[in-house]
Protein backbone atom coordinates (compact mmCIF):
# COMPACT_ATOMS: atom_id res chain seq x y z
CA UNK A 1 0.00 0.00 0.00
CA UNK A 2 1.22 3.28 -1.11
CA UNK A 3 1.14 5.90 1.79
CA UNK A 4 -0.90 8.49 0.31
CA UNK A 5 -1.17 11.94 1.29
CA UNK A 6 0.42 11.82 4.40
CA UNK A 7 2.20 15.15 3.53
CA UNK A 8 -0.56 17.69 4.80
CA UNK A 9 -2.07 19.92 2.03
CA UNK A 10 -1.04 23.82 1.81
CA UNK A 11 -4.13 26.01 2.23
CA UNK A 12 -4.44 26.96 -1.62
CA UNK A 13 -4.16 23.65 -2.62
CA UNK A 14 -6.76 22.23 -0.27
CA UNK A 15 -9.07 25.61 -1.97
CA UNK A 16 -8.35 23.80 -5.25
CA UNK A 17 -8.39 20.16 -4.32
CA UNK A 18 -12.60 19.49 -4.97
CA UNK A 19 -11.82 21.36 -8.59
CA UNK A 20 -8.93 19.19 -8.93
CA UNK A 21 -10.51 15.64 -8.23
CA UNK A 22 -13.50 16.35 -10.46
CA UNK A 23 -11.05 16.92 -13.37
CA UNK A 24 -9.13 13.83 -12.60
CA UNK A 25 -12.70 12.00 -13.51
CA UNK A 26 -12.90 13.67 -16.99
CA UNK A 27 -9.60 12.77 -18.55
CA UNK A 28 -6.53 10.14 -19.24
CA UNK A 29 -4.08 12.67 -18.85
CA UNK A 30 -2.07 13.51 -15.87
CA UNK A 31 -2.62 16.82 -13.64
CA UNK A 32 -0.63 18.90 -11.92
CA UNK A 33 -0.92 21.26 -9.47
CA UNK A 34 2.25 23.21 -7.75
CA UNK A 35 1.83 25.55 -4.94
CA UNK A 36 4.74 28.12 -6.08
CA UNK A 37 5.00 29.85 -2.45
CA UNK A 38 4.91 26.22 -0.38
CA UNK A 39 7.27 23.98 -2.92
CA UNK A 40 4.52 21.47 -2.73
CA UNK A 41 3.01 19.60 -5.74
CA UNK A 42 0.01 17.49 -6.15
CA UNK A 43 -0.61 15.19 -8.88
CA UNK A 44 -2.83 12.49 -10.20
CA UNK A 45 -3.01 9.11 -9.30
CA UNK A 46 -1.83 8.18 -12.60
CA UNK A 47 1.15 9.53 -12.81
CA UNK A 48 2.08 8.47 -9.51
CA UNK A 49 0.73 4.79 -10.61
CA UNK A 50 3.26 5.29 -14.43
CA UNK A 51 5.95 6.92 -12.66
CA UNK A 52 6.10 5.19 -9.44
CA UNK A 53 5.93 8.50 -7.31
CA UNK A 54 5.51 8.07 -3.79
CA UNK A 55 2.45 9.36 -3.24
CA UNK A 56 -0.39 12.03 -4.92
CA UNK A 57 1.30 15.26 -2.54
CA UNK A 58 5.03 15.57 -2.59
CA UNK A 59 7.24 17.79 -1.05
CA UNK A 60 10.55 17.62 -3.07
CA UNK A 61 8.71 16.84 -6.31
CA UNK A 62 11.79 17.50 -8.50
CA UNK A 63 14.16 15.15 -6.57
CA UNK A 64 11.74 12.30 -7.41
CA UNK A 65 11.11 13.69 -11.00
CA UNK A 66 14.48 15.21 -12.24
CA UNK A 67 16.36 11.50 -11.90
CA UNK A 68 13.34 10.22 -14.21
CA UNK A 69 13.95 12.22 -16.72
CA UNK A 70 16.05 11.19 -19.91
CA UNK A 71 19.65 12.40 -19.50
CA UNK A 72 19.42 14.48 -22.79
CA UNK A 73 16.63 16.27 -21.45
CA UNK A 74 17.18 16.88 -18.31
CA UNK A 75 18.82 20.20 -18.25
CA UNK A 76 16.44 21.83 -20.30
CA UNK A 77 13.73 20.63 -17.74
CA UNK A 78 15.61 22.29 -15.27
CA UNK A 79 16.28 25.48 -16.73
CA UNK A 80 12.70 25.75 -17.58
CA UNK A 81 11.01 25.02 -14.26
CA UNK A 82 13.71 27.37 -12.55
CA UNK A 83 11.99 30.15 -14.77
CA UNK A 84 8.58 29.05 -13.62
CA UNK A 85 9.67 29.25 -9.88
CA UNK A 86 11.58 31.94 -10.02
CA UNK A 87 9.08 34.68 -10.90
CA UNK A 88 10.61 35.57 -13.99
CA UNK A 89 7.28 36.62 -15.78
CA UNK A 90 6.92 33.37 -17.33
CA UNK A 91 3.20 32.18 -17.26
CA UNK A 92 3.13 29.79 -19.84
CA UNK A 93 5.20 26.47 -20.55
CA UNK A 94 5.22 24.01 -22.92
CA UNK A 95 8.31 20.83 -22.77
CA UNK A 96 8.77 17.60 -24.14
CA UNK A 97 11.25 15.01 -22.81
CA UNK A 98 11.55 11.68 -22.07
CA UNK A 99 10.43 10.44 -18.83
CA UNK A 100 11.46 6.49 -17.49
CA UNK A 101 7.98 4.74 -16.40
CA UNK A 102 7.76 2.35 -13.82
CA UNK A 103 8.64 -0.12 -15.98
CA UNK A 104 11.77 1.15 -16.46
CA UNK A 105 11.23 2.45 -20.28
CA UNK A 106 11.27 6.16 -21.63
CA UNK A 107 7.94 7.60 -22.92
CA UNK A 108 7.68 11.05 -24.49
CA UNK A 109 5.54 13.13 -22.07
CA UNK A 110 4.21 17.13 -23.42
CA UNK A 111 3.67 18.90 -20.32
CA UNK A 112 1.75 22.05 -20.43
CA UNK A 113 1.51 24.60 -18.01
CA UNK A 114 0.41 27.79 -16.88
CA UNK A 115 1.63 30.13 -13.67
CA UNK A 116 -1.31 31.86 -11.88
CA UNK A 117 -0.45 34.73 -9.55
CA UNK A 118 -2.54 36.55 -6.30
CA UNK A 119 -4.28 39.41 -6.11
CA UNK A 120 -0.75 41.07 -5.95
CA UNK A 121 0.21 39.52 -9.38
CA UNK A 122 2.54 37.40 -7.66
CA UNK A 123 2.69 33.67 -9.29
CA UNK A 124 1.27 31.15 -6.64
CA UNK A 125 0.41 28.71 -8.35
CA UNK A 126 1.53 26.12 -11.51
CA UNK A 127 -1.16 24.06 -13.25
CA UNK A 128 -1.45 21.78 -15.82
CA UNK A 129 -1.50 18.76 -18.00
CA UNK A 130 1.08 16.07 -19.09
CA UNK A 131 0.02 13.87 -21.71
CA UNK A 132 1.86 11.01 -23.25
CA UNK A 133 2.86 11.46 -26.90
CA UNK A 134 1.70 8.83 -28.45
CA UNK A 135 3.03 9.55 -32.29
CA UNK A 136 6.52 10.48 -30.93
CA UNK A 137 6.17 6.89 -28.66
CA UNK A 138 5.86 5.05 -31.33
CA UNK A 139 8.98 6.54 -33.07
CA UNK A 140 11.99 5.05 -34.56
CA UNK A 141 14.97 6.48 -32.35
CA UNK A 142 16.96 7.48 -34.85
CA UNK A 143 15.20 8.52 -38.08
CA UNK A 144 11.75 9.62 -36.13
CA UNK A 145 9.97 7.32 -38.64
CA UNK A 146 7.09 4.82 -37.33
CA UNK A 147 8.82 1.81 -35.87
CA UNK A 148 8.49 -1.85 -36.10
CA UNK A 149 5.29 -1.97 -34.10
CA UNK A 150 3.44 0.44 -36.03
CA UNK A 151 4.94 -1.54 -39.20
CA UNK A 152 2.97 -4.44 -37.61
CA UNK A 153 0.09 -2.36 -36.84
CA UNK A 154 -0.11 -0.57 -40.45
CA UNK A 155 -0.13 -4.17 -41.85
CA UNK A 156 -2.76 -5.41 -39.62
CA UNK A 157 -4.46 -2.79 -40.64
CA UNK A 158 -4.48 -2.78 -44.28
CA UNK A 159 -5.41 -6.02 -44.04
CA UNK A 160 -8.48 -5.21 -42.66
CA UNK A 161 -9.19 -2.98 -44.89
CA UNK A 162 -8.55 -5.65 -47.22
CA UNK A 163 -11.09 -7.22 -46.11
CA UNK A 164 -13.58 -4.67 -45.69
CA UNK A 165 -13.10 -3.51 -49.56
CA UNK A 166 -11.67 -6.62 -51.43
CA UNK A 167 -9.02 -3.56 -52.23
CA UNK A 168 -5.36 -5.62 -51.86
CA UNK A 169 -2.17 -3.70 -51.94
CA UNK A 170 1.99 -4.42 -51.89
CA UNK A 171 4.19 -4.11 -49.20
CA UNK A 172 7.76 -2.92 -49.68
CA UNK A 173 10.76 -4.04 -47.12
CA UNK A 174 13.57 -2.83 -48.50
CA UNK A 175 17.40 -2.48 -46.82
CA UNK A 176 20.89 0.02 -47.73
CA UNK A 177 23.09 -2.48 -49.37
CA UNK A 178 26.75 -1.68 -48.16
CA UNK A 179 25.51 0.24 -45.06
CA UNK A 180 27.77 -2.02 -43.34
CA UNK A 181 30.47 -0.28 -45.12
CA UNK A 182 29.30 3.02 -43.99
CA UNK A 183 29.64 2.45 -40.56
CA UNK A 184 33.19 0.34 -40.94
CA UNK A 185 34.52 3.19 -42.69
CA UNK A 186 33.48 5.91 -40.38
CA UNK A 187 31.43 5.05 -37.29
CA UNK A 188 27.77 4.81 -36.11
CA UNK A 189 26.98 9.06 -35.51
CA UNK A 190 27.64 8.62 -39.44
CA UNK A 191 25.37 5.97 -40.12
CA UNK A 192 22.54 7.46 -38.09
CA UNK A 193 22.99 10.24 -40.31
CA UNK A 194 22.97 8.45 -43.46
CA UNK A 195 19.65 6.38 -42.19
CA UNK A 196 18.25 9.64 -41.37
CA UNK A 197 19.30 11.08 -45.02
CA UNK A 198 17.33 8.30 -46.81
CA UNK A 199 14.64 8.75 -44.29
CA UNK A 200 14.06 11.75 -45.31
CA UNK A 201 14.56 11.44 -49.06
CA UNK A 202 12.60 8.26 -49.26
CA UNK A 203 9.67 9.89 -47.03
CA UNK A 204 9.62 13.27 -49.21
CA UNK A 205 8.93 11.17 -52.43
CA UNK A 206 5.99 9.22 -50.85
CA UNK A 207 2.48 10.17 -51.98
CA UNK A 208 0.21 11.01 -48.51
CA UNK A 209 -1.66 7.28 -48.55
CA UNK A 210 1.72 5.50 -48.25
CA UNK A 211 3.61 5.23 -45.33
CA UNK A 212 7.36 4.89 -44.68
CA UNK A 213 8.24 2.63 -41.72
CA UNK A 214 11.77 2.10 -39.86
CA UNK A 215 12.74 -1.60 -39.20
CA UNK A 216 15.60 -3.19 -37.55
CA UNK A 217 19.13 -2.03 -38.53
CA UNK A 218 19.42 -0.60 -42.06
CA UNK A 219 16.05 -1.71 -43.00
CA UNK A 220 12.78 0.61 -44.00
CA UNK A 221 9.14 -1.02 -45.25
CA UNK A 222 6.27 1.21 -46.99
CA UNK A 223 2.93 0.21 -47.32
CA UNK A 224 1.25 0.81 -50.41
CA UNK A 225 -2.44 -0.41 -50.89
CA UNK A 226 -4.35 -0.61 -53.78
CA UNK A 227 -0.53 -1.17 -56.01
CA UNK A 228 0.08 -3.59 -58.54
CA UNK A 229 3.35 -4.12 -60.11
CA UNK A 230 3.46 -1.21 -61.80
CA UNK A 231 3.00 1.25 -59.33
CA UNK A 232 5.55 -0.80 -57.54
CA UNK A 233 8.13 -0.91 -60.35
CA UNK A 234 7.53 3.20 -60.90
CA UNK A 235 8.09 3.43 -56.69
CA UNK A 236 11.26 1.16 -56.58
CA UNK A 237 12.64 3.13 -59.83
CA UNK A 238 11.84 6.67 -58.02
CA UNK A 239 13.88 5.61 -54.85
CA UNK A 240 16.52 3.98 -57.16
CA UNK A 241 16.52 7.60 -58.53
CA UNK A 242 17.05 9.21 -55.07
CA UNK A 243 20.14 7.02 -54.06
CA UNK A 244 21.50 6.98 -57.01
CA UNK A 245 24.19 9.42 -56.55
CA UNK A 246 26.97 9.63 -53.94
CA UNK A 247 25.66 11.47 -51.36
CA UNK A 248 27.82 14.07 -48.70
CA UNK A 249 27.19 14.43 -44.69
CA UNK A 250 29.27 16.91 -43.14
CA UNK A 251 31.88 16.76 -46.18
CA UNK A 252 31.58 12.65 -45.80
CA UNK A 253 31.04 10.93 -48.95
CA UNK A 254 29.09 7.97 -48.84
CA UNK A 255 26.93 5.60 -51.77
CA UNK A 256 24.29 3.29 -50.61
CA UNK A 257 21.79 1.51 -53.20
CA UNK A 258 18.91 -0.21 -51.58
CA UNK A 259 17.56 -3.80 -52.64
CA UNK A 260 13.85 -4.60 -51.68
CA UNK A 261 11.74 -7.14 -51.53
CA UNK A 262 7.82 -6.77 -52.44
CA UNK A 263 4.72 -9.05 -51.33
CA UNK A 264 1.41 -8.48 -52.33
CA UNK A 265 -1.32 -8.87 -50.24
CA UNK A 266 -3.45 -10.78 -50.11
CA UNK A 267 -2.03 -13.51 -52.64
CA UNK A 268 1.44 -13.96 -50.85
CA UNK A 269 -0.10 -13.81 -47.12
CA UNK A 270 -3.22 -13.10 -44.88
CA UNK A 271 -1.24 -12.59 -41.98
CA UNK A 272 1.31 -10.30 -40.60
CA UNK A 273 4.08 -12.98 -39.74
CA UNK A 274 3.42 -14.26 -43.33
CA UNK A 275 4.03 -11.43 -45.21
CA UNK A 276 6.60 -9.58 -43.22
CA UNK A 277 8.65 -12.96 -43.61
CA UNK A 278 8.11 -13.20 -47.29
CA UNK A 279 8.99 -9.77 -47.96
CA UNK A 280 12.38 -10.46 -46.15
CA UNK A 281 12.93 -13.67 -48.28
CA UNK A 282 12.30 -11.27 -51.24
CA UNK A 283 14.47 -8.94 -50.27
CA UNK A 284 17.30 -11.20 -49.36
CA UNK A 285 17.19 -12.69 -53.14
CA UNK A 286 17.41 -9.24 -54.31
CA UNK A 287 20.56 -8.56 -52.55
CA UNK A 288 22.18 -12.26 -54.45
CA UNK A 289 21.03 -11.77 -57.55
CA UNK A 290 23.50 -8.59 -57.48
CA UNK A 291 21.72 -5.87 -55.13
CA UNK A 292 20.54 -2.24 -56.14
CA UNK A 293 17.10 -4.02 -57.03
CA UNK A 294 13.77 -4.97 -56.20
CA UNK A 295 12.41 -8.64 -56.23
CA UNK A 296 8.65 -9.44 -55.85
CA UNK A 297 7.78 -12.23 -53.94
CA UNK A 298 6.67 -15.59 -55.48
CA UNK A 299 6.07 -18.60 -53.91
CA UNK A 300 8.42 -20.02 -56.48
CA UNK A 301 11.17 -17.87 -55.43
CA UNK A 302 10.24 -18.41 -51.48
CA UNK A 303 10.65 -21.93 -52.28
CA UNK A 304 14.27 -21.66 -53.73
CA UNK A 305 15.38 -19.66 -51.15
CA UNK A 306 14.49 -22.51 -48.23
CA UNK A 307 16.01 -24.26 -50.49
CA UNK A 308 19.01 -22.38 -51.22
CA UNK A 309 19.27 -21.91 -47.26
CA UNK A 310 19.58 -25.52 -46.54
CA UNK A 311 21.23 -26.37 -49.88
CA UNK A 312 24.11 -24.37 -48.33
CA UNK A 313 24.74 -27.11 -45.32
CA UNK A 314 24.04 -29.68 -47.81
CA UNK A 315 26.56 -28.69 -49.80
CA UNK A 316 29.44 -28.11 -47.02
CA UNK A 317 28.31 -31.30 -46.07
CA UNK A 318 29.23 -32.93 -49.85
CA UNK A 319 32.49 -30.98 -50.00
CA UNK A 320 33.66 -31.77 -46.15
CA UNK A 321 33.14 -35.31 -47.38
CA UNK A 322 35.53 -35.50 -50.34
CA UNK A 323 32.90 -33.89 -53.27
CA UNK A 324 30.64 -36.56 -52.15
CA UNK A 325 27.71 -36.23 -54.44
CA UNK A 326 28.83 -34.23 -56.97
CA UNK A 327 29.53 -36.16 -60.38
CA UNK A 328 30.48 -35.06 -64.12
CA UNK A 329 28.16 -35.32 -66.79
CA UNK A 330 29.82 -34.97 -70.48
CA UNK A 331 28.23 -32.82 -73.62
CA UNK A 332 29.79 -33.64 -76.81
CA UNK A 333 31.30 -31.17 -79.17
CA UNK A 334 31.61 -31.78 -82.85
CA UNK A 335 33.68 -30.48 -85.75
CA UNK A 336 31.24 -28.41 -87.64
CA UNK A 337 32.27 -29.39 -90.99
CA UNK A 338 31.97 -33.19 -90.42
CA UNK A 339 30.79 -33.48 -87.28
CA UNK A 340 32.94 -35.82 -85.41
CA UNK A 341 33.63 -35.31 -81.73
CA UNK A 342 36.66 -33.66 -80.75
CA UNK A 343 35.68 -33.33 -77.09
CA UNK A 344 33.16 -32.50 -74.44
CA UNK A 345 32.52 -29.65 -71.91
CA UNK A 346 32.68 -31.04 -68.49
CA UNK A 347 29.54 -30.19 -66.51
CA UNK A 348 28.94 -30.11 -62.84
CA UNK A 349 26.08 -31.65 -61.35
CA UNK A 350 24.78 -32.55 -57.44
CA UNK A 351 22.80 -34.76 -55.51
CA UNK A 352 21.35 -33.70 -52.85
CA UNK A 353 21.21 -35.88 -49.83
CA UNK A 354 17.92 -37.00 -50.87
CA UNK A 355 19.27 -38.07 -54.26
CA UNK A 356 17.48 -35.62 -55.86
CA UNK A 357 19.51 -34.13 -59.05
CA UNK A 358 19.40 -30.13 -58.50
CA UNK A 359 20.12 -27.86 -61.30
CA UNK A 360 23.67 -25.98 -61.69
CA UNK A 361 21.77 -22.85 -62.01
CA UNK A 362 20.75 -23.09 -58.05
CA UNK A 363 24.15 -24.39 -56.67
CA UNK A 364 26.93 -23.37 -58.57
CA UNK A 365 25.59 -19.74 -57.18
CA UNK A 366 25.88 -21.29 -53.82
CA UNK A 367 29.13 -22.58 -54.75
CA UNK A 368 30.75 -19.17 -55.65
CA UNK A 369 29.12 -17.09 -52.77
CA UNK A 370 30.64 -19.56 -50.41
CA UNK A 371 33.94 -19.69 -52.14
CA UNK A 372 33.59 -23.72 -52.49
CA UNK A 373 33.79 -23.41 -55.80
CA UNK A 374 37.62 -23.50 -55.35
CA UNK A 375 38.13 -26.82 -53.92
CA UNK A 376 35.35 -28.61 -55.84
CA UNK A 377 36.62 -26.39 -58.80
CA UNK A 378 40.16 -28.23 -58.55
CA UNK A 379 37.98 -31.65 -57.71
CA UNK A 380 36.11 -31.03 -61.11
CA UNK A 381 39.30 -30.17 -63.14
CA UNK A 382 41.28 -33.55 -61.61
CA UNK A 383 38.26 -35.66 -62.53
CA UNK A 384 37.38 -33.89 -65.98
CA UNK A 385 41.33 -34.71 -66.90
CA UNK A 386 41.32 -38.11 -65.55
CA UNK A 387 38.23 -38.70 -68.02
CA UNK A 388 40.12 -37.09 -70.29
CA UNK A 389 42.52 -39.37 -70.12
CA UNK A 390 40.56 -41.97 -70.73
CA UNK A 391 39.08 -40.81 -73.74
CA UNK A 392 41.62 -40.40 -75.66
CA UNK A 393 42.69 -43.96 -76.10
CA UNK A 394 39.95 -43.57 -78.53
CA UNK A 395 40.64 -40.14 -79.76
CA UNK A 396 43.37 -38.96 -79.66
CA UNK A 397 43.49 -35.10 -80.01
CA UNK A 398 40.01 -35.03 -77.44
CA UNK A 399 39.60 -32.07 -75.59
CA UNK A 400 38.12 -31.34 -72.58
CA UNK A 401 36.47 -27.64 -71.72
CA UNK A 402 36.15 -26.91 -68.07
CA UNK A 403 34.29 -24.29 -66.18
CA UNK A 404 36.10 -21.71 -64.44
CA UNK A 405 34.32 -19.66 -62.18
CA UNK A 406 35.64 -15.89 -61.69
CA UNK A 407 36.55 -17.31 -57.86
CA UNK A 408 38.81 -19.84 -59.27
CA UNK A 409 40.92 -16.90 -61.50
CA UNK A 410 41.25 -14.82 -58.20
CA UNK A 411 42.19 -17.80 -56.95
CA UNK A 412 46.16 -17.96 -57.73
CA UNK A 413 46.72 -21.65 -56.10
CA UNK A 414 44.11 -22.65 -59.23
CA UNK A 415 46.37 -22.16 -61.73
CA UNK A 416 49.27 -24.49 -59.97
CA UNK A 417 47.00 -27.17 -59.58
CA UNK A 418 46.45 -27.11 -62.92
CA UNK A 419 49.82 -27.17 -63.85
CA UNK A 420 50.38 -30.25 -61.40
CA UNK A 421 47.47 -32.29 -62.82
CA UNK A 422 48.77 -32.24 -66.26
CA UNK A 423 51.98 -33.07 -65.25
CA UNK A 424 50.81 -35.78 -62.68
CA UNK A 425 48.42 -37.31 -65.62
CA UNK A 426 51.18 -36.74 -67.81
CA UNK A 427 48.55 -34.94 -70.22
CA UNK A 428 49.68 -32.33 -72.96
CA UNK A 429 47.96 -28.61 -71.57
CA UNK A 430 46.09 -28.49 -75.24
CA UNK A 431 44.15 -31.40 -73.85
CA UNK A 432 41.88 -28.90 -72.04
CA UNK A 433 39.96 -25.33 -72.43
CA UNK A 434 38.94 -23.63 -69.87
CA UNK A 435 35.85 -21.59 -69.94
CA UNK A 436 35.09 -18.05 -68.22
CA UNK A 437 31.70 -16.39 -68.45
CA UNK A 438 32.33 -13.45 -70.04
CA UNK A 439 29.52 -11.76 -67.98
CA UNK A 440 31.00 -12.41 -64.86
CA UNK A 441 34.04 -10.18 -65.56
CA UNK A 442 33.11 -7.03 -63.96
CA UNK A 443 36.43 -6.20 -62.69
CA UNK A 444 39.66 -5.82 -63.42
CA UNK A 445 40.24 -6.65 -67.39
CA UNK A 446 44.41 -6.17 -66.62
CA UNK A 447 43.94 -8.80 -63.70
CA UNK A 448 41.89 -11.19 -65.82
CA UNK A 449 44.17 -10.72 -69.11
CA UNK A 450 47.10 -11.17 -66.52
CA UNK A 451 45.88 -14.29 -65.35
CA UNK A 452 45.01 -15.63 -68.86
CA UNK A 453 47.82 -15.05 -70.55
CA UNK A 454 49.81 -17.04 -67.61
CA UNK A 455 47.31 -20.25 -68.88
CA UNK A 456 48.11 -19.82 -72.64
CA UNK A 457 51.47 -19.03 -72.30
CA UNK A 458 51.50 -22.58 -70.85
CA UNK A 459 49.46 -23.93 -73.70
CA UNK A 460 46.24 -24.33 -72.39
CA UNK A 461 43.37 -22.80 -74.18
CA UNK A 462 41.05 -20.15 -72.66
CA UNK A 463 37.44 -19.86 -73.91
CA UNK A 464 35.03 -17.11 -73.40
CA UNK A 465 31.51 -18.26 -72.42
CA UNK A 466 28.49 -17.51 -73.15
CA UNK A 467 29.14 -14.85 -75.49
CA UNK A 468 27.04 -12.38 -76.39
CA UNK A 469 24.52 -12.27 -72.59
CA UNK A 470 27.23 -9.98 -71.00
CA UNK A 471 26.82 -6.36 -71.29
CA UNK A 472 29.86 -5.46 -73.11
CA UNK A 473 30.75 -8.22 -75.52
CA UNK A 474 32.23 -6.08 -78.25
CA UNK A 475 34.71 -4.37 -76.06
CA UNK A 476 35.22 -7.58 -73.88
CA UNK A 477 36.82 -9.17 -77.42
CA UNK A 478 38.91 -6.34 -77.75
CA UNK A 479 39.83 -6.34 -74.36
CA UNK A 480 40.41 -9.79 -73.22
CA UNK A 481 42.85 -12.06 -74.34
CA UNK A 482 41.20 -15.75 -75.62
CA UNK A 483 41.44 -18.59 -77.81
CA UNK A 484 37.48 -19.50 -78.26
CA UNK A 485 34.68 -17.97 -78.16
CA UNK A 486 31.74 -19.42 -77.30
CA UNK A 487 28.21 -18.26 -79.15
CA UNK A 488 25.57 -18.35 -76.28
CA UNK A 489 22.20 -20.05 -77.56
CA UNK A 490 20.40 -16.50 -76.88
CA UNK A 491 21.37 -16.23 -80.84
CA UNK A 492 21.12 -19.28 -81.89
CA UNK A 493 17.23 -19.79 -81.13
CA UNK A 494 16.46 -16.86 -83.10
CA UNK A 495 18.60 -18.06 -86.13
CA UNK A 496 15.99 -18.99 -88.11
CA UNK A 497 13.85 -16.35 -88.09
CA UNK A 498 15.77 -13.39 -87.80
CA UNK A 499 17.97 -12.60 -90.67
CA UNK A 500 19.15 -10.07 -88.33
CA UNK A 501 20.81 -12.22 -85.81
CA UNK A 502 22.00 -14.80 -88.58
CA UNK A 503 23.74 -11.55 -89.45
CA UNK A 504 25.11 -11.06 -86.17
CA UNK A 505 26.51 -14.26 -85.54
CA UNK A 506 28.31 -14.59 -89.25
CA UNK A 507 29.62 -11.24 -88.59
CA UNK A 508 31.21 -12.10 -84.92
CA UNK A 509 32.35 -15.12 -86.42
CA UNK A 510 34.11 -13.46 -88.79
CA UNK A 511 35.44 -10.81 -86.30
CA UNK A 512 37.03 -13.69 -84.66
CA UNK A 513 38.39 -14.99 -87.52
CA UNK A 514 40.21 -12.06 -88.46
CA UNK A 515 41.90 -12.15 -84.92
CA UNK A 516 42.73 -15.31 -85.13
CA UNK A 517 40.09 -16.31 -82.28
CA UNK A 518 38.07 -19.86 -83.10
CA UNK A 519 34.02 -19.91 -82.46
CA UNK A 520 31.89 -22.38 -80.63
CA UNK A 521 28.23 -22.25 -81.19
CA UNK A 522 26.42 -23.67 -78.16
CA UNK A 523 22.67 -24.97 -78.27
CA UNK A 524 22.30 -26.09 -81.48
CA UNK A 525 18.99 -28.46 -81.14
CA UNK A 526 17.84 -28.63 -85.34
CA UNK A 527 19.16 -29.40 -88.28
CA UNK A 528 18.20 -26.21 -90.13
CA UNK A 529 19.69 -24.20 -87.47
CA UNK A 530 23.12 -26.26 -87.94
CA UNK A 531 23.32 -26.07 -91.69
CA UNK A 532 23.00 -22.20 -91.10
CA UNK A 533 25.61 -22.33 -88.66
CA UNK A 534 28.15 -23.93 -91.03
CA UNK A 535 27.58 -23.03 -94.37
CA UNK A 536 26.46 -19.02 -93.82
CA UNK A 537 28.30 -18.34 -90.63
CA UNK A 538 31.14 -20.73 -91.32
CA UNK A 539 31.50 -21.70 -87.07
CA UNK A 540 34.20 -24.22 -86.13
CA UNK A 541 32.99 -26.18 -83.52
CA UNK A 542 29.25 -26.86 -82.43
CA UNK A 543 27.74 -27.62 -79.12
CA UNK A 544 24.64 -28.66 -78.57
CA UNK A 545 21.05 -31.32 -78.04
CA UNK A 546 21.46 -32.06 -81.93
CA UNK A 547 24.77 -33.97 -81.59
CA UNK A 548 23.93 -35.11 -77.40
CA UNK A 549 22.65 -34.01 -74.12
CA UNK A 550 25.30 -33.75 -71.24
CA UNK A 551 25.64 -37.23 -70.03
CA UNK A 552 27.01 -39.67 -67.30
CA UNK A 553 30.97 -40.82 -68.31
CA UNK A 554 29.46 -44.41 -68.54
CA UNK A 555 26.45 -43.30 -70.94
CA UNK A 556 28.57 -40.66 -72.81
CA UNK A 557 30.73 -44.06 -73.49
CA UNK A 558 28.22 -46.00 -74.68
CA UNK A 559 26.62 -43.69 -76.54
CA UNK A 560 29.47 -41.83 -78.39
CA UNK A 561 32.57 -43.83 -77.70
CA UNK A 562 31.37 -47.48 -78.36
CA UNK A 563 31.13 -47.22 -81.81
CA UNK A 564 33.90 -45.65 -82.14
CA UNK A 565 35.93 -48.21 -80.20
CA UNK A 566 34.59 -51.01 -82.42
CA UNK A 567 35.79 -49.05 -85.48
CA UNK A 568 39.05 -48.79 -84.00
CA UNK A 569 39.57 -52.10 -82.58
P1 LIG B 1 27.25 -23.25 -69.66
O1 LIG B 1 28.68 -23.30 -69.32
O2 LIG B 1 26.80 -22.24 -70.67
O3 LIG B 1 26.85 -24.72 -70.08
C1 LIG B 1 25.99 -25.01 -71.13
C2 LIG B 1 24.61 -25.25 -70.63
O4 LIG B 1 23.71 -25.26 -71.73
C3 LIG B 1 24.47 -26.60 -69.95
O5 LIG B 1 23.50 -26.47 -68.92
C4 LIG B 1 23.92 -27.46 -71.06
O6 LIG B 1 23.21 -28.58 -70.60
C5 LIG B 1 23.02 -26.49 -71.79
N1 LIG B 1 22.83 -26.87 -73.17
C6 LIG B 1 23.70 -27.47 -73.98
N2 LIG B 1 23.18 -27.67 -75.20
C7 LIG B 1 21.92 -27.19 -75.19
C8 LIG B 1 20.86 -27.11 -76.19
O7 LIG B 1 20.98 -27.53 -77.34
N3 LIG B 1 19.70 -26.52 -75.80
C9 LIG B 1 19.54 -26.05 -74.54
N4 LIG B 1 18.33 -25.49 -74.24
N5 LIG B 1 20.51 -26.10 -73.59
C10 LIG B 1 21.70 -26.67 -73.91
P2 LIG B 1 23.80 -26.95 -67.46
O8 LIG B 1 24.54 -28.24 -67.49
O9 LIG B 1 22.51 -26.88 -66.76
O10 LIG B 1 24.80 -25.86 -66.90
C11 LIG B 1 24.36 -24.58 -66.66
C12 LIG B 1 25.51 -23.68 -66.27
O11 LIG B 1 26.06 -24.04 -65.02
C13 LIG B 1 26.68 -23.75 -67.21
O12 LIG B 1 26.40 -23.01 -68.33
C14 LIG B 1 27.78 -23.16 -66.37
O13 LIG B 1 27.69 -21.75 -66.36
C15 LIG B 1 27.43 -23.68 -64.99
N6 LIG B 1 28.25 -24.85 -64.74
C16 LIG B 1 28.02 -26.13 -65.04
N7 LIG B 1 29.05 -26.90 -64.65
C17 LIG B 1 29.96 -26.07 -64.09
C18 LIG B 1 31.24 -26.27 -63.50
O14 LIG B 1 31.78 -27.37 -63.45
N8 LIG B 1 31.88 -25.18 -62.99
C19 LIG B 1 31.35 -23.95 -63.08
N9 LIG B 1 32.03 -22.94 -62.57
N10 LIG B 1 30.14 -23.72 -63.63
C20 LIG B 1 29.45 -24.77 -64.14
CA1 LIG C 1 30.46 -23.38 -70.26
CA1 LIG D 1 27.74 -21.34 -72.27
Amino acid sequence: MRRANRIPLSPLLRRVKYYFDLLKKTTDEYLFLEDLQEGLVMVSSNLVQDFDLPSEVIRDFDAHWTPLIHPEERAGYEASMRSVRNEQGIYEQMQEYRVKTRKGEYVWLRVRGQVGTDRDGTPNLFAGIVSRMAKRNQADEVTGLLNKYQFEHGVKMALAEYRATQEGGAIMVFGLDNFKIVNETYNRVMGDHVLKRVARLVDDLLPSQQTLYKLDGDEFAIIYPGAGEKEIAELFESIQACLSRPQDIDGKQYFCTASAGTVFYPQAGKDYLVLHKHAEAAMDLAKRDGKNRNCLFSKEQYNRWVRSISMRDSIWDSVEKGCEGFSLFFQPQVNATDQRIIGAEALLRWKNPKGRMVAPMEFIPILEETKLIIPVGKWIFEEALKTCKKWRAVIPDFRVSVNMSYEQVKDLSFQDFVGECLKRYDMPPESVILELTESKIVADWNFVNQQFDRFRSNGIAIAMDDFGTGYSSLSSLKNLSCDIVKIDREFVKKILETNFDKKLVASTVALCHSIGIKCCIEGVEQEAEYDLLTKECHADTIQGYLFGHPESIENFELKFLEPLKTVKQ
